[in-house]
């Protein structure tokens, strides 16, 4: 892994989605023609609904708006200086600064932290980077700890916590020893995470950490704590102390790059709105050949484009090695914490397989729009889930499963005769990781 270097860009196209958080999209403050500077407002939380301001990370003139997108053509230079934050108190400059979870949830920080959390409560950073290739908020950590510890603070008094959790997996052993130097904060502990996927699911931190299991529908508030993502708290410490919206974003972009060397690259303040293309060039450029691109991590992440924008959720670029050929039927086992039905029926086109059946594990429970587990990671036996593919007339299983489950597949799967293969592989393959498999061989 090694950190990437952007080069300054000559004239370019920003484009910059009105919707990239939770909530309803923000109403335009520019129009076209307008001249920006980095920093400046583009559009805005409106009054009375979740959501979150959306800031130029560019100075240049606003090119096009549309229903969904503001697009910028940048100047030719650029500068690091921005348009400072107005407001004075904490909570007022994380909300004018559009910060919203940045691990890929989007859901706005003010609205988590507008409501002080009861005596005992504990404010805990999601510092798991739970997806296998994604090192860029271990990578911030290790360079400046003091900056996550700093956000934590800030966070804690902002809903009047009394203590703090880091939650950080114990393979990460410099990030730890690097926090443990700089922590001098006696209400702040770190807690060692296993080495699972998982972990970083936000009811998984919550069991590691403090022994409660939540069910599927209950919120972190229901076990007095806030959860948040390692990455999220840093720039809080940026909006509060530097007054500075935000605009830049931490990332890692991985996989079939050109040279077949350096395959992880860490990217620290890429500005929002750079299209993934032009992030693949600056890690050294996409190699001939490859599968797909996935914006964000091998389990969650999803296909996208090289005109596609980086937006302020996106964590990670992949170029995955091209599709292996699976067979003529192919059965699918779909995890509430990796990729879901519609993205594997989508890799299993790509491998020219016919989907003839497609189960759920058993502790995956639909809640509103998506599903939720009821105990992250603890697998629940998935043999039955097999047999019933095999059944349907599957020849290989492909599942999203977590670390544990996917274990348990391989205890059975292939004594039936059927080949395994996981939503992960094509991504863990481009930079030659082992595959999520047994548990025992699995790095992830
Ligand atoms: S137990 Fe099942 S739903 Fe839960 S994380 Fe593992 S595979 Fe996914």
């Amino acid at each position: 892994m090694v950190m990437g270097k952007r080069s300054e860009s000559v004239k370019k196209i920003y484009r910059f989605p009105l919707k990239q958080h939770i909530g309803a999209p923000a109403a335009r403050a520019v129009a076209p023609g307008d001249n920006v500077v980095r920093g400046q407002l583009l559009a805005f939380r409106e009054e009375e609904t979740l959501g979150a301001n959306i800031y130029s990370s560019v100075s240049g003139v606003v090119s096009e708006i549309s229903e969904t997108e503001i697009i910028i053509e940048t100047d030719e230079k650029q500068a690091k200086e921005y348009l400072p934050l107005k407001q004075e108190t904490p909570l007022a400059l994380i909300e004018e600064a559009g910060i919203v979870g940045l691990g890929g949830a989007g859901f706005p920080t003010y609205a988590k932290l507008q409501h002080p959390l009861p005596p005992d409560g504990v404010v805990i950073v999601n510092a798991a980077e739970c997806e296998p290739i994604l090192g860029h908020n271990i990578a911030a950590i290790e360079k400046d700890p003091a900056q996550l510890i700093r956000g934590l603070q800030i966070a804690m008094e902002v809903v009047k916590a009394e203590k703090g959790i880091i939650a950080i997996k114990e393979i990460h052993t410099e990030a730890i020893e690097r926090l443990q130097q700089a922590l001098t904060d006696e209400r702040i502990r770190i807690v060692k995470l296993p080495n699972l996927y998982p972990m970083g699911e936000e009811r998984a931190i919550i069991r590691e950490t403090l022994g409660v299991l939540l069910g599927v529908e209950s919120l972190p508030s229901e076990a007095h704590a806030i959860v948040i993502n390692a990455e999220t708290t840093c720039r809080i410490q940026e909006a509060v102390d530097l007054k500075k919206p935000l605009i830049d974003k931490n990332m890692t972009v991985a996989g079939k790059l050109k040279g077949n060397r350096d395959l992880i690259r860490i990217f620290e303040d890429v500005p929002i709105g750079i299209s993934v293309g032009e992030m693949f060039e600056q890690a050294g450029g996409l190699a001939d050949s490859y599968g797909e691109l996935i914006m964000g991590g091998p389990f969650t992440g999803k296909r996208t484009s090289p005109d596609a924008p980086v937006i302020k959720t996106t964590g990670g670029l992949i170029a995955a090695e091209c599709f292996l050929k699976g067979p003529e039927k192919i059965g699918l086992l779909v995890c509430a914490c990796g990729a879901d039905k519609e993205r594997l029926e989508q890799i299993a086109e790509s491998m020219g397989s016919k989907v003839v059946g497609v189960e759920y594990c058993k502790q995956a429970h639909p809640v509103k729009s998506s599903l939720k587990c009821e105990n992250p990671g603890r697998c629940p036996g998935q043999v039955q889930k097999v047999l019933a593919l095999k059944k349907a007339g599957a020849q290989a299983v492909l599942i999203s499963n977590c670390t544990d489950c996917s274990n348990t597949v391989m205890s059975c799967a292939p004594q039936l005769g059927l080949t395994v293969y996981h939503c992960t592989d094509g991504a863990l393959r481009a930079v030659n990781a082992k595959l999520v498999r047994r548990i025992r061989e699995t790095a992830p």
